[in-house]
């Protein structure tokens, strides 16, 4: 029980660390697109994924990333991409130090 317990609690966090998502995987419902609140989506992709991708709604920032959600046209086969990565600012103040150190140090 105590094993079955600490199983939950690893669970839990896995989930918190898991972005959340509005995507339901499934082949038991009829695919749907009711965004924002949520997409019904086959369990896998088809053929037809490889051309009829859509973008569905605004692109999404959940820090560190910047979201998409995109749909099949035709099978509905739903995915949420990361488009890209946010600067991140620690990491971009310290390059500008070290460029900033090793100009002036040229000049001397
Ligand atoms: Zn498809």
């Amino acid at each position: 029980m105590a094993r079955a317990l600490l199983l939950g609690v690893e669970q839990t966090r896995v989930e918190e660390k898991t972005m959340a998502t509005i995507i339901q995987y499934t082949d038991r419902q009829t695919p749907q697109n009711q965004y924002p609140l949520r997409i019904v989506s086959p369990r896998n992709s088809s053929r037809c994924c490889l051309t009829g991708m859509e973008d569905v709604g605004e692109a999404l920032t959940e820090a560190p990333w910047v979201l998409q959600y995109r749909r099949c046209h035709q099978c509905g086969f739903a995915v949420r991409l990361v488009v890209r990565a946010l600067p991140d600012a620690q990491a971009i103040a310290s390059l500008q130090s070290s460029l900033k150190g090793a100009s002036l140090a040229g000049l001397e």
